[in-house]
């Protein structure tokens, strides 16, 4: 099929030729120093790399030419994203699920997993829970039930949470996570007043995916991959993509993802918000040892650098599906956000599951509480960010583009991060924390360029002190 970024088919904006012609590419250029040396000087530009070029950085096998690949990640990550890690939590609502993927536990043939899905007044404990966490950013996740989860399902649900004040609480940004749907349907989401509409490409080899996804909607590649231009076409500005590694090739999926952020970029002038870069996990009665192509740390670390080069203004999603220890070795090279003290279960916030009750979707690798996270955070100098401003304030799509590709965003991220991670500290950090987060945040506040600005902020922190919340730039 013709290669078209423009093009509105799935099956010409992911072009299977160009991916092969890609791969070949980047193959026949691993040890090409010129032209290595090219690329790493386009990307220190700062505009981002096309898929080909990406391809090249991917495959390098130049020991230090890699070594520049991975300090030039790291810069990027420092000249976009400073030394913030914005931190969620996923929410399951409902596992009921009428696909067949063959990497989830919740596929319809799984007769055993128990199947939940959280009244109104359960959603209401969980984001409690979640509140008291000190949580303020969710990505909501169901699977795709036109019976158990219709659309007016997620609505009501996103209408509840919204409106849930406990004490200083309050979830200020919903993200969700659900199956490819209609233009319509998307629309009424973004009524709704979601933040990004988030959809895993999980693979984008079109033959690949007929065999992870043999029953279901799911199975029609075409509807799930176009899903993003529906998103857009219904008023969702903000999307974020991501493929599952381990499905496929890494470098045919690497491919493939950053082909797809330049068809939207191309056809609606704005990439993707974020990519996520979950790897296959454990879980139910997934074993990940049967897919042939996980990828080690190293394959991993070097995805996520080059990732990073490629798409310098889009927010890259490191779940807990990763450790302690990957967290800490890839968190530097391009990671702008986190989830913390995660439950993969339909519930599971406001009370543990009991065993023979799972109904996790994947192992959790990090079981860390938040505020360990936080705390973790800091000590490795990083600041643990709150931040939901954008949306709220209309700085979403091409406009938030606009702003992050000038730098000016980081005039409004790091006060915000500062300002919510005090809110964090005097409501819900524990003692240690509080300690290293006050510091942190005097230390950090001599970061601010403008004298202004810090004024503002230091002003704002007093009074988050006396129990005034929700200070934004
Ligand atoms: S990945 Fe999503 S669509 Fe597929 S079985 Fe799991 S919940 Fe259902
Ligand atoms: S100001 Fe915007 S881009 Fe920056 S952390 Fe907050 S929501 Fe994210």
């Amino acid at each position: 099929m013709k290669y078209d970024p423009k093009s509105s088919h799935a099956e010409e904006f992911i072009s299977h030729e160009e991916i092969e012609e890609t791969l070949a590419y980047g193959e026949a250029n691993r040890a090409n120093r010129a032209l290595i040396d090219e690329i790493l000087a386009k990307a220190r530009e700062r505009k981002g790399l096309s898929h080909r070029e990406a391809m090249v950085l991917l495959d390098c096998s130049l020991e230090d030419k890699n070594q520049e690949i991975f300090e030039l990640a790291e810069q990027i990550k420092k000249d976009f994203y400073g030394n913030r890690i914005v931190l969620f939590a996923p929410l399951y609502l409902s596992n009921y699920c009428i696909n067949g993927c063959v990497y989830c536990p919740y596929h319809a043939k799984n007769k055993h997993i128990p199947r939940k899905k959280l009244t109104q007044e359960e959603i209401r404990r969980e984001v409690i829970a979640l509140q008291d966490m000190g949580h303020k950013r969710l990505a909501l996740e169901t699977g795709e039930d036109p019976v158990h989860n219709p659309i007016e399902y997620l609505l009501e649900s996103i209408d509840t949470i919204y409106n849930i004040k406990h004490k200083n609480g309050a979830i200020r940004r919903v993200n969700v996570n659900i199956a490819a749907t209609t233009v319509e349907n998307y629309r009424k989401l973004k009524d709704a007043g979601i933040g990004t509409y988030i959809l895993f490409q999980d693979t984008c080899q079109k033959e690949s995916h007929k065999k992870m996804h043999p029953t279901g909607p799911k199975s029609d590649y075409d509807y799930h991959t176009e899903a993003m231009d529906r998103a857009q076409t219904g008023g969702i500005d903000d999307v974020g993509m991501g493929v599952l590694f381990g499905l496929e090739l890494y470098r045919y999926e690497f491919a493939g993802l950053l082909m797809h952020a330049e068809h939207l970029e191309a056809v609606f002038g704005v990439g993707p918000h974020t990519i996520s870069v979950p790897r296959i996990r454990r879980a139910d009665d997934i074993d990940p040892d049967v897919f042939d192509n996980g990828i080690d740390d190293d394959t991993f670390a070097k995805l996520v650098a080059c990732i990073r080069i490629a798409v310098p203004y889009t927010g890259m999603i490191l779940s807990t599906r990763e450790n302690k220890k990957t967290r800490e070795r890839v968190l530097h090279l391009g990671i702008s956000q986190i989830s913390g003290g995660s439950r993969t279960s339909v519930g599971g916030y406001y009370e543990p599951e009991p065993e023979e009750e799972c109904s996790a979707q994947f192992d959790v690798s990090d079981n860390r509480t938040l505020d360990e996270v936080v705390n973790w955070l800091m000590g490795m100098g990083y600041i643990p960010s709150f931040c939901t401003a954008c949306y709220r304030e209309g700085r979403t799509g091409d406009r938030f583009m606009s702003l992050c590709k000038s730098g000016q965003i980081q005039n409004c991220c790091h006060p915000n991060a500062l300002m919510t991670l005090k809110e964090y500290l005097v409501d819900y950090g524990s003692e240690g924390t509080k300690r290293i987060g006050e510091a942190l945040i005097e230390k950090e506040i001599g970061n601010i360029p403008k004298e202004k600005v810090r004024q503002i902020v230091r002003e704002n922190l007093a009074k988050i002190e006396q129990g005034v919340r929700d200070f934004r730039f």
